[in-house]
């Protein structure tokens, strides 16, 4: 039995150098040459191992690795021109390389989204260590609509278990609490 491939950085034991004091680094592109750079200007929140098909996974992964910072913190420096929408219909404007395929950042326009204002990023992209390291993986049940066989789903969150995160098939609790609140508050039902 061949072990389902989660992510290569929870695969092969990345180690996280958590740094109080990290400040943000430089995604790029897969591209060889003329590669897309964005700056993230702050330490990324909520990293977490997503299943979801829309989120960008290097190659053979079945999660994806993402996280959010303030969109004021992101900014395009290099090779704009590369970049496009994967799907503007959806909640999330998935900005992508045209060339690599690489997801640069994914953005919400839509201010009634509870996410608004924070950017989703991809921080393996960077070579600067000291990025916020994974919380939890949410959306698990999902990797069974993109091909994962449904019979390795129980080995699949037994690994992610073993590696300290919690599994989940939508988000994490704090963050469902947070599309509940916004929610509350658009219908005006919302109490502290
Ligand atoms: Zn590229
Ligand atoms: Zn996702």
């Amino acid at each position: 039995m061949t072990k389902v491939k989660l992510h290569p950085r929870l695969d092969n034991g990345y180690q996280y150098e958590i740094d109080a004091n990290f400040s943000g680094g430089t995604l790029h592109c897969l591209c060889e040459h003329n590669s897309v750079e964005v700056h993230i200007g702050a330490q990324t929140g909520h990293n977490h191992a997503c299943g979801c098909s829309k989120c960008w996974k290097p190659e053979g992964a079945t999660f994806s690795l993402v996280s959010v910072v303030g969109r004021d913190n992101v900014k395009v420096m290099k090779n704009e021109d590369k970049l496009e929408i994967v799907d503007e219909t959806a909640a999330i404007q998935r900005y992508a390389c045209k060339d690599c395929g690489a997801h640069l950042f994914g953005r919400i326009e839509n201010p009634d989204h509870a996410f608004y204002g924070l950017d989703f990023v991809h921080t393996e992209l960077s070579d600067e260590k000291g990025w916020s390291a994974p919380e939890f993986a949410g959306f698990v049940s999902s990797v069974i609509e993109t091909g994962t066989a449904a019979s390795k789903i129980n080995e699949i969150r037994s690994d992610l278990q073993t590696l300290g995160l919690n599994t989940y098939d939508c988000l994490s609790p704090a963050l469902m609490d947070l599309i509940a609140i916004k929610t509350a508050q658009l219908k005006g039902t919302f109490t502290e």
